[in-house]
């Protein structure tokens, strides 16, 4: 179990699975040969924990000059589907990578796995058994206890065989039979006493359509793909440790009296990833979805790697995140906002900066004629000067952002209060003259005058105000629906307490400048002293739509290595 208060510190120098491949390449193990696969079910869409074994087995191919094979493991027709095998090949790809030749299905591979099977049976090596799931449970033993063997455990290899094959042709119901390797019903590694390698399930399969009525156990399946895609390193989650002698029990079974011996990969084991706030498991994300709790897979709370695409995530961030959380052997959770800082840092150099107003307040400038409108020159971004300057319309009525004025301000209170000058980025030094309230006493609008002589931001006098805010012309600026989100789940381990945070999305109506206004579903801005947000796929030009990505505040600490 992962220890949620353990937070991982990242290894230095090359983790421990690319010191095996480093050292296989030497001793040319494999011929010099570096072959790796994702292996994901498609029952669901990828989340960040995908993310990080995509890095790991197609940055090892890269960096070793092999090759990483995209598998959809479709070995259970009920809970797979066509919409997921798509979802993941966008996913893969928008990461960045690029699979080996076609996408590889398991299920294309269930005719070789058959004959293995009856290959086993031939050797004595595997048995029809006509328990029902229940009792073989039931027989499975304790920790303390040894399993009991079958009844149907020595019936003669002729019959399974026989039974096998009526079992392949349909003769059966579903869970009236499986067939069981022979293996160590007093081993005391569970997933050695005598495990199901296959069960009968009629369902239609949506690769192999009604083909089969009889479908293959995972870690019978399993090494099978590895060996026939001729997989070097088959890399895998920690949970997978107890299974590696079954994996290679099956592997040597085939093998065993055979000329031709088939491809043995090595199975490697790393620990999962697990992040604060976040449930990485596609079970419970499924039960987020089809409750309707979020908007879709996609929803830019889910943890999913679309759901990171849409909040405003880039490649490049999940990557440098993959890369800076490391590989190793030990269960631990990652602070989310080692996440959020790789994204900051990546948008920081990228995004350009516009201005928009979330929670919008007027200003009426009283020295500034009716009428008139200038266009002002506002950076793009002050890390890179490459992306120049752009105009942004200035004019008598403006919006601000409502929390950027208080009428009675405590002393470090440096933005609008009356009386006070401050700085509109990019534009000129206000001073709040008066405050206009409705009849309930609410300020609804500020009345300032503003310097002429310091427009683009700068007082010739040597004036410099303690705040500088952002605004908008209020007949230029566009309507604009703002989505902010936070948690999920409010608590740091929400396994232990998944309850879902009712404040995790707020939608706001506010505005922003035109420039900004028609980007492309994607596009990626700093909004000044807001955050980065991304438009989101709802935009459209007559009616933006953005999602806050992450604030601007980092306050990540890295933790002690
Ligand atoms: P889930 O529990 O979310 O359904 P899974 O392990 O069942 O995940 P698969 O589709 O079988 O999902 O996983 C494909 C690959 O991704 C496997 O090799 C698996 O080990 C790896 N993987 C899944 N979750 C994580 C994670 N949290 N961290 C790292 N790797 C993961
Ligand atoms: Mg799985």
């Amino acid at each position: 179990m992962a220890d949620p208060t353990a937070i991982a510190a990242p290894e230095k120098g090359p983790d421990f699975i690319r010191k095996i491949v480093a050292e296989d390449g030497e001793t040319k193990k494999w011929g010099g040969k570096v072959a790796t696969r994702f292996p994901p079910e498609p029952n669901g869409y990828l989340h960040i924990g995908h993310a990080k074994s995509i890095c790991l087995n197609f940055g090892i191919a890269s960096e070793f000059g092999g090759t990483c094979n995209l598998r959809m493991d479709d070995t259970n027709p009920s809970k797979e589907d066509q919409e997921y095998v798509d979802s993941i090949a966008e996913d893969v790809k928008w990461l960045g990578w690029k699979w080996d030749g076609e996408i590889r299905f398991a299920s294309n591979y269930f005719g070789k796995m058959y004959e293995y099977a009856e290959d086993l049976i031939s050797k004595g090596k595997a048995f029809v058994c006509d328990m029902t799931a229940d009792e073989v449970s039931a027989t499975r033993g304790t920790t303390t206890e040894p399993g009991k063997p079958s009844p149907w455990r020595d019936r003669p290899t002729k019959e399974s065989l026989d039974l096998f094959r009526r079992m392949k042709a349909g003769e059966f119901p579903d869970g009236s039979k499986t067939l069981r390797a022979k293996i160590d019903m007093a081993s005391p590694n569970f997933v050695l006493r005598d495990p199901v390698m296959y069960r009968i399930l009629h369902a239609e399969h949506h690769n192999t359509g009604k083909t089969w009525c009889l479908y293959p156990m995972y870690d019978w399946a399993h090494g099978i793909e590895d060996s026939l895609e001729g997989i070097t390193h088959s890399i895998c989650t920690l949970e997978f440790e107890i299974h590696r002698p079954l994996y290679d029990w099956y592997l040597d079974a085939i093998n065993e009296g055979r000329a031709e011996k088939i491809h043995h990969p090595q199975q490697i084991e790393f620990a999962r990833l697990n992040i604060t706030h976040t449930l990485l498991s596609k079970r419970k994300l499924l039960e987020l979805v089809q409750s309707k709790t979020v908007r879709g897979w996609d929803d830019p709370r889910m943890p999913t790697i679309s759901g990171y695409r849409r909040k405003g995530y880039t490649p490049e961030a999940i990557r440098d995140f993959a890369k800076r959380i490391g590989v190793n052997k030990f269960n631990s959770t990652v602070d989310f906002q080692l996440l959020e800082h790789c994204l900051r840092e990546d948008l920081n150099k990228r995004a350009a900066r516009v201005m928009a107003v979330l929670k919008p307040l007027k200003v009426v400038i009283e020295n500034y004629p009716e009428g008139q409108t200038e266009e002002l020159d506002a950076i793009n971004n002050p890390n890179d000067p490459a992306a120049g300057t752009r105009k942004v319309p200035f004019s008598r009525e403006l919006w601000i952002e409502a929390e950027d004025f208080m009428e009675n301000a405590p002393p470090k209170y440096f933005r609008l209060t009356p009386g006070r000058e401050v700085r509109f980025r990019s534009a000129y030094f206000l001073t709040c003259r008066s405050v206009v309230k409705d009849a309930a006493g609410n300020v609804v609008e500020i009345r300032c005058t503003y310097d002429p002589a310091t427009k683009g931001g700068d007082s010739p006098d040597g004036r410099k105000p303690k705040a500088t805010i952002h605004w908008l012309s209020a007949k230029h600026a566009v309507r604009l629906e703002a989505r902010l989100y936070d948690h999920l789940f409010s608590d740091p381990d929400p396994a232990n307490n998944p309850v879902v945070n009712p404040k995790s999305e707020e939608i706001v109506q506010g505005w922003i400048e035109p420039s900004a206004a028609g980007a492309a579903p994607g596009t990626k801005y700093q909004f000044e002293r807001l955050g980065y947000f991304s438009a989101d796929k709802d935009s459209t030009a007559a009616a933006p739509v953005f999602n806050r990505a992450v604030s601007l505040k980092d306050s990540y600490v890295p933790p002690k290595a």
